[in-house]
């Protein structure tokens, strides 16, 4: 595989600072060495993109590719009738039957499935309490072997008792992540599962990806057991700052949303998989200036999440809903980078070449003025014709490049079935989840 390759007559959009222009792109050496109008070819690959946009790929900022399995899985035999029921009933079962085989595959599926729509960079926030120690190592091997980056936290939590919750603890404290590839992330599961003597072995890291406030569950069995609401607990423990990443916040009060922007710490906006829960709405806007995108194990698809959360802004009287969007999107790359340490989000020269073509094929001309209205109301995975993450090609003309790429989901399929059947079995042994 060619190391330089031009990237020739392509609409370049950066996120950091926001800018279109027209472009080539000279990549080497796993970067963007130069970038003007019309660059000499050389001994480089040429890759016409005719046009195309070729931008940043996306970060995901809140994912659970350990769902990746779940797409029409069976369901309990008691529909849950609450947001907590969802969890005893459904994911804690499901993530209690994965072994590290079922990890692996996760991480393929979920990896391929956002790879191809033009995600290059996944936070994932991880729990397999039946398969701890190792599954964050199975997770970076596996994404990195398709070219994706990652940062990876495991979930810990009590609810499956003291020897999962240490194993979860030394998960976090043993990972050291890839090089230039994959990053550690201390992760709890949620205030409600984290008793005190859990939060403060967590608090050692001085931060935490963690869930907080999705329903309202989370603060009154975060008083009822513990004491203290939600965000008390994490202040006292030092871990509501910069280095944090909280997912979901839907029920924040306006006052504990105001500490987090203050100390600076991000809030991640799921809200396919908090419609999809039904645990209550807090639009786009609201998560300004520190809100970024997530999938939150819906899916790899930013572009269905960000369509979701400007109509679902719209639908709630938001007038301007583009601008929070814009803050949010670009948002995501400034987590990337504070994560990794490179330089995502904008196709400068220097800046690594984790990039993708996006080819509309629109009946409407795509410039440098419309693009958010493209984004919005044209573009969607399906237009991701070729990604590349480190200077090199991961997705081409639509297909995965990684050996063996096109075998991952018949290869899952038995895996799946494996896991869906454990999963029944532990229905009809201990019915739900007792914590
Ligand atoms: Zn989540």
């Amino acid at each position: 595989m060619s190391r330089t390759t031009l990237i020739r007559g392509g609409l370049v959009l950066d996120w950091l600072p926001y800018g279109v222009d027209y472009a080539d792109l000279l990549v080497h050496d796993g970067r963007i060495a130069e970038r003007g109008p019309t660059l000499p070819a050389r001994d480089a690959e040429v890759v016409e993109a005719e046009g195309a946009l070729v931008m940043p790929g996306w970060v995901i900022a809140h994912h659970h590719l350990y769902s990746a399995l779940a797409k029409g899985m069976p369901q309990p035999p008691w529909p849950p009738k609450s947001f907590h029921e969802i969890l005893k009933r459904v994911w804690w079962v499901l993530d209690r039957c994965l072994d590290l085989e079922g990890v692996r595959h996760s991480a393929l599926v979920g990896g391929l499935d956002a790879l191809l729509a033009g995600t290059t960079f996944i936070v994932d926030h991880h729990a397999s309490p039946s398969a701890v120690r190792g599954s964050l190592s199975a997770l970076g091997e596996e994404l990195t072997a398709l070219g994706v980056r990652s940062c990876l936290a495991y979930e810990v939590s009590d609810r499956d008792g003291e020897v999962s919750r240490d194993e979860g603890l030394a998960e976090n404290r043993e990972y050291r992540g890839l090089d230039g590839w994959s990053w550690p992330f201390p992760g709890g599961h949620a205030s409600f599962t984290l008793a005190d003597d859990t939060l403060a072995a967590l608090a050692e890291h001085g931060r935490l990806h963690v869930h907080l406030l999705e329903d309202p569950c989370d603060d009154a069995l975060s008083r009822e057991r513990y004491g203290a609401s939600p965000v008390e607990r994490f202040d006292r423990a030092g871990l509501v700052g910069p280095g944090s990443l909280f997912g979901h916040g839907i029920h924040l009060s306006d006052a504990d949303f105001a500490l987090l922007v203050e100390r600076g710490a991000r809030l991640a906006y799921n809200p396919r998989s908090n419609a999809n829960n039904g645990v209550g709405v807090r639009t786009l806007e609201q998560y300004a200036p520190i809100g970024c995108l997530g999938t939150d194990g819906m899916d790899g698809d930013l572009f269905a999440e960000l369509k979701f959360a400007y109509f679902r802004a719209r639908d709630h009287g938001v007038a301007d809903a583009m601008t929070p969007l814009v803050t949010m999107l670009q948002n995501n790359y400034r987590l990337a980078r504070d994560l990794s340490g490179l330089a995502l989000g904008a196709l400068e020269p220097g800046a690594p070449a984790d990039l993708m073509v996006v080819a509309p094929h629109s009946p409407t001309p795509l410039q440098p003025s419309n693009v958010l209205g493209h984004l919005v109301f044209a573009l969607s995975r399906h237009h991701v014709r070729d990604v590349m993450v480190d200077g090199a090609w991961r997705v081409r003309d639509r297909r995965a490049t990684a050996p063996g790429a096109d075998r991952i989901p018949q290869e899952a399929r038995p895996v799946a079935t494996e896991l869906w059947r454990r999963m029944e079995a532990l229905w009809a042994l201990e019915g739900e989840h007792p914590f």
